[in-house]
């Protein structure tokens, strides 16, 4: 594929493009060099990419397994007809587990009383549901405490033994695997390792022992293990942004997302003018401004007024003053620019155009919340640049 570049489609208003393409591409590539079976991780709608669409492109580029929190998100996929092993880890104590069981989903047990409510649904079902323990090995989130591990473990096992439940994982999540001189990884790694080892001495023989994220993946070969949950690589963004000795630059993957729109206005304004509320930007000579219909309603980050920058008239121009609810403004100097040319907030950065982790660095956030939170009333269309053509458009989603 040749996903270097932003996509070319015609423009409308604010809209977010993503390119199936480079999702494809990255997990192919991603897959290649782990050399571990990969799960790709699309909870948050694929993190803002597309649930279905981006499980369709992962599943398309080798992604052997799926991962979602919710119990929706992993019936969402099911619906659209993906079949492959799918994971869902966050299921609520009010949620029922049937439609999950039914519906071949890999389901997390983080307590006994999880098991025992898995179990009763296969009982009705008269199927057996598949179960991933997890262990929490130092980030206190989701999973069963170390000292909780042996009772969890034990009552897997004998229901197990009943022909109840089946465990096929067990798992765990790192706190700092992108900070490689944080030393909670490797006490992470020996937690987990401890804990696998009691499993195994209760009889449990699970197809697949997880504990990677994106980062840990990338950073810590040894924690790959059976299988690495790789969300956000997955979409071309670096989890270890300057990470020293990362394999991230030699990778090639690509950001699939683009969030463009049009110039909605560009007008003169003189010397000691203010620009939107408050005033926190004074013009010091006269200049051009331009108006960009996305505020924090869509997403963009309040914290970003006065620091992000976007891609209008090819060059990068300073967004001025306050981030409002439905607009922004930026600076475009002397540049011969026409309301309704292209303004590219972020994209793949191969023109020159910010990233996300350009955004995400102007608004004191990680790329992660830059491209999960931009919505609002922007369209989202998916585009496949391995086409022929890149403009072939796969349809509108919102
Ligand atoms: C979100 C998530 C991942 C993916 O993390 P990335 O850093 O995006 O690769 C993996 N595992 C779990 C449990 C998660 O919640």
């Amino acid at each position: 594929m040749s996903p270097s570049r932003s996509p070319r489609t015609p423009l409308r208003r604010a809209e977010i493009v993503i390119d199936l393409a480079a999702i494809r591409h990255n997990v192919k590539r991603l897959r290649d060099h782990l050399r571990t079976p990969i799960m790709t991780v699309v909870k948050a709608d694929g993190y803002g990419h597309g649930l279905v669409e981006a499980g369709r492109a992962a599943r398309e580029g080798g992604a052997d397994w799926l991962g979602v929190a919710s119990a929706d998100e992993a019936l969402a996929l099911r619906e659209a007809g993906d079949v492959g092993r799918l994971l869902a880890w966050l299921i609520m104590p009010s949620e029922p587990v049937e439609d999950l069981v039914a519906a071949d989903i890999d389901i997390t047990a983080y307590t006994v009383a999880d098991l025992v409510k898995f179990a009763t649904a296969g009982d009705e079902l008269g199927m057996t549901p598949r179960v991933q323990l997890k262990i929490d090995t130092g980030l206190s989130r989701g999973g069963a405490a170390l000292a909780d591990w042996s009772a969890l473990v034990a009552r897997a096992r004998s229901l197990e033994a009943e022909g109840a439940i089946r465990v096929t994982g067990i798992w765990s999540h790192f706190s700092a695997s992108e900070n490689p001189a944080d030393p909670i990884s490797d006490l992470q790694e020996k937690v987990f390792g401890d804990a696998v080892a009691i499993a195994e001495e209760a009889g449990l023989r699970p197809e697949v022992r997880h504990l990677a994220n994106s980062a840990g993946a990338l950073l810590r070969p040894g924690s790959r293990l059976d299988l690495v949950r790789v969300g956000v690589a997955t979409y071309g963004i670096d989890p270890a942004p300057g990470v020293e000795g990362s394999p991230w630059p030699e990778l090639g993957l690509v950001p699939a997302m683009t969030a463009r729109a049009e110039l909605a206005l560009v007008k003169r304004i003189g010397a000691g003018e203010g620009v939107s509320y408050n005033h926190t930007w004074v013009a010091e000579e006269p200049t051009s401004v331009g108006l960009v219909p996305v505020g924090y309603a869509e997403g963009i980050q309040r914290s970003a007024g006065n620091r992000a920058t976007v891609w209008v008239g090819g060059a990068r121009r300073p967004v001025r003053g306050t981030v409002c609810m439905d607009q922004i403004v930026v600076d475009l100097g002397d540049a011969d620019v026409e309301p309704g040319a292209e303004v590219v907030l972020w994209g793949t950065g191969a023109d020159g155009e910010p990233t996300a982790q350009d955004w995400a660095e102007a608004s004191e956030t990680i790329a992660y919340e830059v491209v999960t939170r931009i919505g609002g009333r922007m369209k989202r269309r998916h585009v496949d640049s391995d086409l022929a053509d890149d403009t072939s458009v796969q349809g509108d989603d919102r």
